[in-house]
């Protein structure tokens, strides 16, 4: 079953099983999911076709709605969480002032939360554009999607617009310091787990030098039925050929 779109600025804390107990920040509005990527296992079904390019602002939250509602959701929590983190109804980095939202979040989390950490889940499609990165870096953690090794793979299993490349998603997590990859691998005719893409991918992880990789597999519902979930002896095997090449990977 497909999730629905959250619904407001900030959700849960959630129980994440990569980040504990994290306090989600959806910056792209709640009418639809806003994102540069339509992947064949996203939890929030096909990506409407006039999203693809981005918002263009309005319907999104201004900077200044969104630190009303972070400090609103850390006011009424019993104990802060161990996350702030963008992540929500698409691509957090899309929103046009990305970068000054992370800023005054960050103040508010060392003025409400000092414990907390700030992180983004990104697709990592505007992260060669260097105001972008910028204030990636600005983040305690940033997870950059990377689920392919070749520009083919790349098209089929996150269909990205035109004009979005493979190469300039490698060349942007080239240039970022510290980001920690994760991985989605399915099978299935249009997966991404076959020998030579693995391959290609592993060759491709290793020249973006993460801190560490994250490997998981299908687990809620997902639009596609030409993938299907992996088996955890192939994401171990994953794991294993990282491990060997000094790589930090886990599973999930
Ligand atoms: S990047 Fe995330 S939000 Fe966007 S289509 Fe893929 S899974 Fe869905």
């Amino acid at each position: 079953m497909l999730l629905d779109l959250k619904q407001g600025v900030t959700y849960g804390p959630v129980r994440s099983r990569r980040l504990g107990r994290s306090l989600g920040i959806n910056l792209l509005g709640s009418a639809a999911k806003v994102c540069t990527f339509d992947c064949l296992y996203c939890q929030y079904g096909w990506t409407p076709p006039d999203s693809a390019s981005g918002p263009d602002g309005p319907g999104l939250p201004s900077p200044q709605e969104v630190f009303a509602a972070v400090e609103s959701a850390l006011a009424g929590l019993d104990e802060p969480p161990s996350y702030l983190t963008f992540s929500g109804n698409g691509e957090p980095t899309l929103h046009p002032r990305f970068g000054e939202i992370v800023d005054g979040v960050s103040a508010l989390r060392d003025r409400l939360a000092p414990g907390a950490r700030t992180a983004v889940l990104s697709n990592s499609t505007r992260v060669h554009d260097p105001r972008v990165r910028e204030a990636l870096a600005r983040l305690d953690v940033r997870i950059m999607k990377l689920d392919a090794g070749t520009e083919e793979t790349f098209r089929r299993f996150n269909r990205p617009p035109e004009g979005v490349s493979l190469a300039e998603v490698l060349d942007g997590l080239r240039s970022l310091d510290g980001l920690t990859i994760q991985t989605l691998v399915a099978e299935g005719p249009d997966g991404n787990a076959n020998a030579w893409e693995i391959h290609s991918w592993v060759d491709a992880v290793v020249s973006v030098r993460p801190v560490a990789v994250q490997l998981y597999t299908l687990a809620r519902g997902y639009p596609s039925d030409r993938i299907g979930p992996v088996g955890a002896r192939l994401l171990e095997a994953i794991r294993d050929r990282l491990l060997a090449l000094d790589v930090s990977a886990s599973v999930y």
